[in-house]
């Protein structure tokens, strides 16, 4: 028997992983990242096998990741959380600079950076585990504070995306629920649960053609989250 009210009682950091193939650059959030042995200092990373990320640290052979810090801007998480690289090149429009192995670096979220040599990768079903050796890391700015995964749950109601390692299947039914009961005033705002993207029905979704003054309640069924791809049900009124 599985209880999983206990998996979000597992404590784990929030990172960015990134690597960089023949110029090509990627990255993706990730609680998975821990350090395996201390001499020589060895990592892993758990990597989904329908990522981008996964065939090009397979074929670059390193990866960096990055200690995202407390108060990390919510854009960053939406599209390097919830998008796909096989979509948006998500590096675009975003200051980074390249470690000396060539992976790219946020430097304003990040706390500190650790480049690998993939050293081993190991089929776990869903996902790649991937092994390296560290070969340089830095300080960025010591006096920030770590994010946690509970700080992400808690402060910013975060949950797991699909591709996740720890990802855990919502109660779809209830939630769903949830939001036609909450959805009595038809010109509230809704909540991304997932990612904590805001509906403002005032705006409305021009990029999808939804017109300013469009209630949540009115957009069509298939509307989805315009930063994570969340569904409907996945959204929650605020007010
Ligand atoms: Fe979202």
């Amino acid at each position: 028997m599985l209880n999983t009210e206990a998996f979000y009682k597992i404590s784990y950091g929030l990172y960015l992983v990134s690597t960089e193939l023949n110029g090509r650059l990627n990255g993706y959030i990730a609680n998975t990242v821990f350090q395996l042995t201390a001499d020589p200092a060895r990592f892993a990373i758990s990597c989904n096998k329908d990522n981008l990320s996964a065939e090009l640290i397979s074929a670059s052979k390193k990866f960096a990741f990055s200690i995202l810090e407390k108060d990390v801007d919510q854009k960053i998480i939406s599209r390097f959380g919830y998008k796909s690289g096989k979509e948006i090149n998500k590096f675009e429009d975003i200051e980074y600079f390249s470690g000396e192995m060539g992976n790219p670096i946020i430097k304003q979220v990040s706390i500190a950076y650790f480049e690998c040599e993939l050293e081993q990768t190991i089929d776990v079903g869903t996902h790649l585990l991937f092994i390296g050796l560290l070969k340089n890391n830095e300080m960025l700015d010591s006096d920030k504070t770590p994010l946690t995964y509970l700080d992400y749950q808690t402060l910013r109601n975060g949950k797991s995306p699909k591709n996740a390692p720890t990802y855990i299947k919502p109660e779809t039914e209830e939630e769903a629920e949830k939001v036609v009961k909450e959805n009595i005033d038809k010109l509230s705002k809704y909540e991304c649960l997932v990612c904590g993207h805001i509906y403002d029905p005032t705006i409305g979704d021009p990029d999808s053609g939804i017109p300013a003054g469009t209630s949540f309640e009115d957009l069509p069924d298939n509307w989805v989250c315009p930063d994570c791809g969340a569904e409907k049900a996945d959204f929650q009124a605020i007010d």
